[in-house]
């Protein structure tokens, strides 16, 4: 980079990063993060020139993107519903996909017959990464008592950092395999985004995901491992007439119907993400 006016140097380092889908998106992620201010400021201040060691910190940035590293790791958050979130490389970077699951557990408690039933709503999110699901759902519902679970310790301080950062009490954070930490009959609603992939799958050596934790990623060879072990573990913490809600892949609503229903619960159905791609199965332990 030969010029330091911000426009100049955005210009330069969006034309480095030719394998990006979104070079000039990336470019304006990485500056506003070395400035620390808003994209905005770029359209407003066009011409301002960048210090020696702004210009220095930035073409490192764009080097380590230029190599595949994904944004979020580069500048340590990601947005997620309406939380800003600290993302190490201990955690799956949260995805948009992801915020159906939290749209649908939020819908499935406006239903009548479920508030009824409830008190205070006992929800647990099983394999927590940055606490995005938990920390949406407490965020959204300060009534609930959310249980986030992680095997994971350094993903587990990210979590606790972001109930922090987010200013979100009613979570708290426990280290432990899905729900082992969980007592019988103890949970309104378990909700979990598990490792789903295949581990041959080839997308694994394809952009983000290159980076992030395998284990947060793969579940043997047909991607159902874990969603097998937490349809067997969920029935006997959920209580009477409690709800399951899986992230799975976008060709899995089938299968995870079957693991569903073979561990016992009901009113299992699949819902489509915005491209239409079956994304998260919601299933009932029977209610007597
Ligand atoms: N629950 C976290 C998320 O949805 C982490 C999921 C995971 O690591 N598989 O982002």
């Amino acid at each position: 980079m030969s010029r330091a006016r911000i426009d100049t140097s955005l210009a330069e380092a969006s034309r480095m990063l030719t394998a990006s889908p979104t070079p000039r998106l990336d470019a304006e992620l990485l500056l506003a993060h070395v400035l620390d201010r808003p994209r905005s400021y770029f359209f407003t201040w066009p011409e301002t020139l960048l210090t020696r060691e702004q210009l220095a910190q930035f073409a490192k940035l764009i080097d380590q993107r230029k190599a595949g590293r994904p944004i979020a790791y580069l500048t340590g958050q990601r947005e997620f519903w309406s939380l800003q979130l600290k993302v190490t490389e201990a955690t799956l970077i949260p995805r948009p996909d992801t915020e159906l699951l939290v749209e649908l557990a939020l819908g499935l408690t406006a239903d009548p017959e479920y508030q009824n039933t409830l008190s205070k709503i006992r929800v647990a999110d099983l394999g927590t990464g940055t606490g995005a699901i938990a920390l949406a759902l407490a965020r959204e519902r300060p009534d609930w008592a959310v249980t986030a679970i992680d095997k994971s310790p350094d993903a587990l301080a990210v979590a606790a950092d972001n109930a922090v950062i987010n200013n979100i009490r009613n979570t708290v954070f426990v280290e432990g395999s899905w729900c082992s930490p969980l007592a019988g009959g103890s949970m309104d609603m378990i909700v979990s985004n598990p490792p789903y992939i295949c581990s041959n799958d080839p997308h694994l050596k394809e952009g983000d995901v290159r980076y992030e934790p395998l284990s947060a990623l793969v579940s043997g060879v047909d991607g159902l491992d874990d969603i097998r072990r937490i349809a067997e573990q969920s029935l006997p913490c959920l209580r009477p007439g409690g709800w399951l809600l899986l992230e799975h892949g976008y060709n899995q609503g089938r299968p995870v119907w079957t693991i569903l229903s073979r561990a016992g619960f009901t009113h299992i159905h699949t819902e489509t993400d915005l491209a239409g791609h079956d994304r998260v199965t919601l299933a009932r332990k029977p209610a007597t």
